[in-house]
């Protein structure tokens, strides 16, 4: 049963992981400080939570390096950390009514998509990754003769995985997941915000038989536990997925130690454009909806910048404001709830001073703009329509990471691409179009790691995720990310 009133009732009876998991073993931060964890829906607390300091996070690589030294799991037949990495996304699946509560609860979101998405998406990853590790085969050099060289792939050694909240079970797997197949020790860092997906993650990873010190799980605080992985001198790699500032702070920590390998997926303002040639207007309008609210539109790739032809604009637009009554928010354990909370109250007043900027500046409300209380808690935001004419306007420029929706009109191909184009973020982008041409023209020209062609924020674990520009570098997902966690050997024999 998955109704409002299970939930509530698997709520009450739900224990909150409060600690840390280092060497296999529940720890607790030598300062004895804690951070409380509170529930957006409820606006009360979940459970406080150990916070690691320096000294708590110098345990973690400690554990992690000698685990990895000691050759347990990075020098194991692959077929055992195959075998061991399938059991974890097997536990996933079977603890998947938990895990979604865990989600839902911390950050907001609906627990169906949870349910539904996050947590099957999560095994999936890992599932594909313990599937793909002896699919993946190593070179011989074309060498002058008299010589044989090898490239091989190894692993590099203790891996430092910083996530954000918006999908916490989900981006560690994607990073999690390739990691541990390629045979590297990680420490896992949760947001503050919504910890206990990777708490459990660390605990089921155990029962799935991962030796102790292999997936090490770090809470705390960003300045504190997030700066003391960026900064130590024994991680050889820090994959980071959250802010573009925060990116930035770990590349500079990188330089003020060890010169470790920083790989980052930050921020996006992604832009869908609708070109007249589009047949399926309706279509395009539903998921331009979902672009925006999907997971409260706190999503990188959100969809949030929309540009639309003018000949098209009227219609697409009346079409879009009533895709979006579907998308009222609701209490994130109502099962048909499709936006739920967002995060916190600080991020809502956050999201509330953009829309407040974006009509001081100009923009037209279209819809939306107001915040909302549903039962005891004021933290939600109807989906928000803004129509704006200057790109220097804040709500086109910066990422507002809530279901707010800038609006622009254009005229010709070549403006809607400069439009696109123009822009710190290159995360992703949509083009919606029935004319072929217009379809691989436009999607050459766009600068994003991904390009959707008549639908949105397209995305799989058989295809490279990830950014440019400062949306960041690296890709997440497919077979590509084996080159974040594998470093290239060469063998170099002269043969006798
Ligand atoms: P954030 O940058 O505030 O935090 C991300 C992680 O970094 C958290 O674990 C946090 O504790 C840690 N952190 C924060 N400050 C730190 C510091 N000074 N030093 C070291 N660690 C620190 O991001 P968030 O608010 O959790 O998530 C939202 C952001 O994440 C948005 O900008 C969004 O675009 C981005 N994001 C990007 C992707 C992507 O794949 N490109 C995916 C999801 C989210």
């Amino acid at each position: 049963m998955h109704d409002r009133q299970s939930w509530e009732n698997r709520l009450n009876n739900q224990q909150f992981c409060s600690w840390s998991v280092i060497n296999g073993e529940r720890y607790f931060a030598k300062d004895g400080g804690k951070l409380p964890v509170i529930n957006p829906a409820t606006c009360s607390v979940l459970a406080e939570v150990t916070a690691c300091q320096e000294a708590d996070i110098d345990e973690a690589v400690h554990s992690a390096r000698r685990t990895f030294d000691s050759g347990i799991w990075s020098e194991q037949p692959l077929q055992v950390r195959k075998a061991a990495l399938l059991r974890l996304s097997q536990l996933i699946l079977e603890h998947k009514e938990e895990l979604a509560l865990l989600e839902s609860a911390s950050m907001g979101k609906p627990v169906m998509d949870a349910l539904n998405g996050d947590i099957p998406g999560a095994a999936h990853v890992i599932a594909w990754y313990a599937e793909s590790i002896d699919k993946i085969y190593g070179e011989v050099a074309p060498t002058p003769p008299g010589s044989l060289a090898t490239i091989t792939r190894e692993p590099i050694g203790v891996v430092a995985a910083i996530v954000p909240w918006n999908f916490p079970l989900d981006i560690a797997a994607w990073k999690v997941g390739p990691a541990l197949a390629a045979g590297n020790s990680v420490i896992l860092k949760p947001s503050e915000n919504s910890p206990f997906t990777a708490i459990r993650l660390a605990e089921l990873a155990l029962e799935a038989g991962l030796p102790p010190g292999v997936l090490n799980v770090v809470t705390g605080t960003g300045i504190e536990a997030g700066a003391a992985l960026g900064k130590h001198h024994d991680i050889d790699v820090v994959t980071f997925t959250g802010s573009t500032s925060v990116g930035k702070a770990f590349m500079a920590y990188s330089g003020e130690s060890n010169l470790k390998q920083v790989w980052l997926e930050c921020g996006g303002k992604s832009a869908n454009i609708i070109f007249a040639n589009c047949r399926n207007l309706d279509e395009a309008a539903e998921k331009a909806a979902f672009g925006i609210c999907f997971n409260q539109g706190e999503v990188c790739s959100a969809n949030s910048r929309l540009l639309v032809e003018r000949s098209v604009y009227p219609a697409f637009i009346e079409a879009l404001l009533s895709k979006l009554h579907a998308w009222q928010p609701m209490h994130p354990l109502d099962s048909q709830a499709r936006m739920g909370a967002m995060v916190s109250s600080a991020h809502k007043e956050k999201v509330l001073g953009f829309i407040a900027t974006a009509l001081e500046q100009g923009g037209e409300l279209l819809t939306g703009g107001t915040a909302c209380e549903i039962e005891v808690s004021g933290n939600y935001i109807s989906p928000t329509v803004i129509k704006i004419s200057d790109e220097n306007a804040a709500l086109w420029r910066e990422e507002v990471f809530g279901p707010v929706l800038a609006v622009k009109v254009f005229d010709e191909e070549p403006e809607a691409i400069q439009s696109a184009n123009n822009h710190i973020y290159a995360l992703a982008a949509s083009v919606w179009t029935d004319d072929l041409n217009q379809a691989h023209r436009v999607s050459r020209k766009l600068n994003a790691g991904t390009v959707s062609v008549n639908t949105v924020d397209a995305l799989d674990v058989t295809v490279p995720f990830g950014g440019n520009r400062q949306s960041g570098f690296g890709r997440d997902l497919s077979l590509h990310a084996f080159d974040k966690f594998t470093r290239l050997k060469t063998t170099w024999l002269a043969l006798r």
